[in-house]
């Protein structure tokens, strides 16, 4: 039963809402002391809340499209009355006074928020481990990093500990963690979704999106979250399309779909990656696809254009936690990779009166964007690696440049604002590898046929 069938099931009265939600605290209770996929759970609203929708159900009363759904929420979005901690001791006692506005659409559609999940400090990395709260385990590849910033919310889903969950993806958060374990990550065109209530990394690159086992949830989800907001003007103004029935005939997607396969992003990546990405590409290119070779030739350029741009925005985001409202001083307490940015960001700032750095970034920015939109212009997708090296274990001591290699391939799309998404393509020893596709600016719903259709194939 995939995510839609589960809530049709649950309005239907075959299962229901609290008997679901009591399998996910069953697991949470067993599993997450050691998997810490959570940092704050809300078992007994979470169970009220259940129960009234299947009060609502029995009484004949209409339900929202989330009904019953169980989900986990990347604790740098505000939720009210939960903790908002960003996983850093700045925030550690800041509880969610409002919703975000994709909480408030999610909480419209009946969906259950169980609690909040754990990640990166601010959202500053690739693996969990730098989170206040200590790291989270890889459920699929135990020892192992699930990868980051958003680790918790793929960890969970990928533990089966809910149904869906949110992360942000300011460079590859929600695609990488979604890739290590072995779970579907979707980063919206940048505006798509609204940031109202996200707590800024790069504000120039965030974007909220879900996590899922399946297609469906994930095109369940973002008929929720997407489209125009009045309180966030860097939402746009378009029609969402119906992403739930866009996958109804995952078989003819692949037909005459034009794939384009990237020469550079395998040689960054390892052979066992490769392999696993070529055969997914020969399958569906046997299931009618047409697969056409390309380059991109300032793929170098990327990760330090990206870093430079996030340090400088981060900076800025971070001057209000100095710890006079609310908070403390984050230079007292943030953890290492947090002070680093700070402390670039601030002097690249103040070299900006030359235009140095930053107006070079944004020059590099907007050439990236030029070349990868114009490679999409004779394609329908990109499809190559989603990260590319596996996950390494818990508490490796790595270089900050080791770290950020894990980013290469996932920044491309936030420099450039299109939409990106990794799906499961297969393992190495046990370890899960995962595919991104990526496709021009609003043709979100095209990733979304072809995750259904690579799906039906497996
Ligand atoms: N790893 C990247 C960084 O550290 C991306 C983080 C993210 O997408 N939030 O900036």
């Amino acid at each position: 039963m995939n995510i839609i069938e589960k809530s049709q099931s649950i309005r239907t009265h075959e299962n229901k809402a609290s008997e679901n939600l009591e399998e996910f605290i069953e697991r949470i209770n067993k599993h997450n002391p050691k998997t810490k996929a959570f940092v704050e759970f809300k078992n007994d609203e979470a169970l009220q809340m259940a129960e009234e929708i299947d009060n609502k159900i029995t009484n004949g009363e209409k339900v929202g499209k989330l009904a019953g759904l169980v989900i986990g929420i990347k604790s740098n979005i505000n939720v009210e009355d939960f903790h908002i901690t960003a996983a850093s001791k700045t925030l550690e006692n800041y509880i969610g006074s409002y919703d975000a506005t994709v909480i408030r659409r999610i909480k419209a559609e009946d969906g259950i928020i169980v609690g909040m999940t754990n990640m990166d400090e601010f959202a500053a990395g690739s693996s969990t481990e730098t989170s206040f709260h200590g790291p989270t385990d890889n459920p699929r590849a135990p020892g192992r990093i699930p990868g980051g910033s958003s680790g918790g919310s793929a960890a969970a889903v990928a533990s089966e500990m809910c149904d869906l969950a949110l992360g942000s993806d300011t460079g590859g958060s929600i695609r990488n963690p979604a890739s290590h374990c072995g779970v579907m990550g979707f980063k919206p065109t940048y505006g798509v979704v609204s940031r109202q209530g996200l707590l800024d990394l790069a504000m120039s690159f965030d974007q909220i999106g879900p996590f899922a086992t399946d297609t469906s949830g994930i095109a369940l989800m973002l008929d929720v979250i997407a489209g125009e907001d009045r309180r966030e003007c860097t939402t746009i103004d378009w029609k969402v399309p119906d992403f739930a029935a866009s996958i109804n005939d995952p078989q003819d997607a692949l037909k005459g779909m034009r794939l384009g396969v990237v020469k550079e992003f395998y040689d960054v990546s390892d052979k066992a990656i490769v392999n696993i990405i070529e055969d997914r590409i020969n399958q569906m290119q046997e299931a009618g696809a047409e697969v056409v070779e390309l380059n991109f030739d300032y793929l170098e350029l990327c990760l330090p254009t990206y870093y430079l741009i996030n340090y400088v925005e981060f900076f800025s985001a971070t001057r209000k936690y100095d710890g006079r409202k609310y908070g403390e001083r984050i230079e007292e307490v943030c953890g290492d990779e947090v002070l680093r940015r700070i402390h670039m960001g601030s002097y690249i700032s103040q070299k900006e009166y030359s235009g140095k750095y930053y107006k070079k970034a944004l020059q590099a920015r907007s050439l990236i964007r030029k070349e990868i939109t114009g490679l999409l212009k004779d394609v329908d997708v990109l499809v190559g690696p989603t990260v590319p090296k596996l996950p390494h274990k818990v508490g490796t001591e790595l270089e900050p440049m080791e770290m950020y290699a894990y980013d290469i391939l996932t920044v491309i799309a936030n420099l450039a604002g299109i939409p990106a998404a990794s799906t499961p393509a297969g393992d190495v020893n046990g370890i899960p590898v995962g595919m991104q596709f990526q496709a021009k600016p609003l043709d979100d719903e095209k990733i979304i046929k072809l995750m259904a259709a690579h799906e039906a194939l497996n």
